[in-house]
C-alpha cells in the first residue's frame, strides 16, 4: 500500500512567522505533527510520503503514486485541503481525512473517501481493520478520549528537517479551564491527559539522535494542566536529560497564567530548557474575562504575574481579544498600555470569534448573532458575529492596536523593557548556528540599513550589547519579529482598503 500525507497550506498570518523566517531561509515554523503521528500509527509494511504544501509543492505524480491520500489541518487551511481533495477526485485517488478541521465539521467535504474523526488513537484502528477486511464506513468517530500513554514516536523519518525552524512535540492533551470561545476542551475535553516521562525522553532523544539542533515547541494547549506529574516526575527526567546532552535545544510551550502562582514550578521549567512561554492573557479588563470565564486570571495583577515569569527565566508571550460585550471604549487605550507596561514582545491580539462547537458559538446561535464560519485566523480583522460594540467602531479601535503596538517606536520599546526584566536561567546555553549569524547579517542589512525603524534597530542593537550582550541575539530575533508583525497587519490592512 502506498500512502500519501498531505498538509495543505496555511495563509500567511502572525504566526506563520513567514517575513521572519526568510532570515533564517527557513520554509515553515513547524511540521505537520498530527499526520507524522499517524503516519507511525499504520502497519509498517506501508510505504508512505510526506508533502507539506508549506514546504515542497504537492505535484500529480505525487498523488497518482499514492493508493490512499492523508490529509490533515486546521481551519485557517480550509481552502488549500479543498483544492487538494478536488485534485485527488480528479484524478481518481481516494482521500481520507482527520483532524480538528474535519472533526469540527467534516460534512461540508463532499469529495472525502472517508473520515477519521477525533482522536486517531481510537478512531484509525478501526478504520483500518474495516479497511482489511473489506468494509470500511465514511466516518469513524468517537466521544471517548485516547490514552495517548500508547501514542507513538512521530515518523520523522518523513521530514525535511531543515526547511523548519522548530520541532514540535506533544505532552499533554486537555486544559482543566474552560474558556468560552476556546475549542481545545471540546476536541481534548477537560481532564489534562499526559504521556510518560519515558515517552517524551523517546521523542526528545529521537530528534536529538537525527542532529535537530533548534527549538522544541510543547504544543500542549496547556503544559502546566497536571503540575503535580510535571514536578514529580516529568521535569526532573527532562532536565536530567537536558543536562547530561548540554542543553541541546530551548524548549517552549503555552500555558494558564497561574504558573506566576508556582515559584517551584517556573524554576523547574527554566531548569529544563523552558525560555518562552505563551499565555492566554486575553483582556485586562475584569467583565469581559468573566464574561468569557477565563477565572483564571480574574482578581490579580496581570502585568506582575508576566513581569514575574519574565524574572523565572521564561519570556512570556500573550494572546490578547477585544469584541468581547463587556468591552468599555476605553479597552483599546487599556489594552495597548497594558501590553506596553508588561514588556509582552510576541503580543498577539485578535478580534474575537466563535469557532464551531465552543460554548460562544451556541450563545451566538441562540442570540441571532452569528454571521458565517470563521476563518481560523482571528487577525485578519474578521469578526463571525454581530458585535455588541459598534462593527466600525471594534475594528478601528483593533486597527489602532495593532498599529500602535507594531509601530517601531512601541516594538523596540518593549523589547528593551522586556529584556531589562529577563532574567535567563544560568542552565540557558545558546547554541550559535550558521543560520543564526545569516541572520544577524540579514537584519544588519534590511532592518539597520534599509529598513525605516533603522534608529531603533541600532539603538537597541548597542544598548543590548553593552548592557545585556548575553541577551543580544535575542534582541536580534526579536527585532525580526517585529519586521513580520508589520508585514503581515499592513498585508490585512491593504486587503481590507
Ligand atoms: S486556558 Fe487556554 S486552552 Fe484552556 S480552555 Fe482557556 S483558552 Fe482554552
Amino acid at each position: 500500500m502506498n500512502i500519501l500525507l498531505v498538509y495543505p497550506t496555511y495563509p500567511d498570518t502572525f504566526w506563520s512567522f513567514k517575513y521572519a523566517l526568510k532570515f533564517i531561509s527557513k520554509k515553515a515554523s513547524l511540521p505537520p505533527l498530527g499526520l507524522l503521528t499517524v503516519s507511525a500509527m499504520l502497519p509498517a509494511a506501508w510505504k508512505r510520503k510526506l508533502i507539506d504544501m508549506n514546504v515542497e509543492k504537492l505535484k500529480d505524480k505525487d498523488i497518482l503514486w499514492a493508493d490512499y491520500v492523508f490529509i490533515s489541518g486546521m481551519s485557517i487551511q480550509k481552502e488549500s485541503a479543498k483544492s487538494v481533495i478536488s485534485r485527488c477526485a480528479s484524478l481518481g485517488v481516494p482521500v481520507i481525512a482527520g483532524g480538528p478541521m474535519f472533526t469540527a465539521g467534516h460534512e461540508e467535504f463532499e469529495e472525502v473517501a472517508y473520515f477519521v474523526l477525533n482522536e486517531a488513537e481510537i478512531t484509525l484502528p478501526q478504520f483500518l481493520d474495516d479497511l482489511e477486511k473489506g468494509q470500511p464506513k465514511r466516518v469513524y468517530t468517537t466521544d471517548l478520549w485516547a490514552d495517548i500513554t500508547k501514542t507513538p514516536v512521530p515518523d520523522w523519518d518523513l521530514l525535511k528537517m531543515n526547511k523548519y525552524a522548530s520541532m514540535n512535540i506533544q505532552y499533554s492533551r486537555g486544559c482543566p479551564f474552560d474558556c468560552e470561545f476556546c475549542n481545545i476542551t471540546v476536541l481534548y475535553g477537560r481532564r489534562p491527559r499526559t504521556k510518560d516521562k519515558e515517552q517524551l525522553l523517546a521523542e526528545l532523544e529521537s530528534l536529538h539522535a537525527r542532529g535537530w539542533k533548534g527549538g522544541i515547541f510543547l504544543v500542549d494547549d496547556n503544559f502546566i494542566g497536571n503540575k503535580a506529574k510535571l514536578k514529580n516526575e516529568t521535569l526532573p527526567a527532562v532536565t536530567e536529560w537536558m543536562k547530561s546532552r548540554k542543553y541541546p535545544f530551548p524548549l517552549f510551550s503555552e500555558v494558564s497564567i497561574n504558573l506566576a502562582d508556582d515559584e517551584e514550578l517556573m524554576s523547574m521549567m527554566a531548569r529544563a530548557g523552558f525560555d518562552t512561554v505563551f499565555v492566554g492573557i486575553e483582556s485586562p479588563h475584569e467583565e469581559s474575562l468573566v464574561e468569557c470565564s477565563k477565572f483564571q486570571n480574574k482578581n490579580r495583577d496581570l502585568t506582575a504575574c508576566v513581569q514575574k515569569i519574565q524574572q523565572f527565566g521564561m519570556e512570556v508571550q500573550g494572546g490578547f481579544i477585544v469584541g468581547f460585550d463587556s468591552d468599555p471604549a476605553s479597552i483599546f487605550d487599556r489594552l495597548v498600555a497594558f501590553i506596553q507596561e508588561s514588556g509582552i514582545v510576541t503580543a498577539m491580539v485578535g478580534l474575537l470569534n466563535a469557532p464551531p462547537g465552543t460554548k460562544l458559538y451556541q450563545r451566538m446561535l441562540q442570540e441571532n448573532r452569528l454571521l458565517r464560519a470563521t476563518t481560523g485566523d482571528n487577525t485578519d480583522f474578521s469578526i463571525n458575529f454581530i458585535p455588541k460594540m459598534d462593527h466600525d467602531a471594534l475594528l478601528e479601535g483593533y486597527r489602532r492596536i495593532v498599529k500602535t503596538i507594531y509601530s517601531p517606536k512601541q516594538h523596540y520599546a518593549r523589547i528593551k523593557q522586556f529584556l531589562k526584566n529577563y532574567q535567563p536561567a544560568q542552565e540557558r546555553v545558546f547554541h550559535m548556528q550558521f543560520s543564526h549569524l545569516k541572520a544577524a547579517v540579514k537584519s544588519v542589512y534590511r532592518l539597520g540599513i534599509f529598513g525605516r525603524e533603522r534608529f531603533y534597530y541600532w539603538r537597541l542593537f548597542f544598548w543590548s550589547l553593552f548592557r545585556k550582550p548575553r541577551l543580544l541575539p535575542l534582541a536580534i530575533t526579536l527585532s525580526i519579529y517585529g519586521h513580520h508583525f508589520r508585514r503581515i497587519f499592513r498585508q490585512h490592512e491593504l486587503f481590507l482598503q
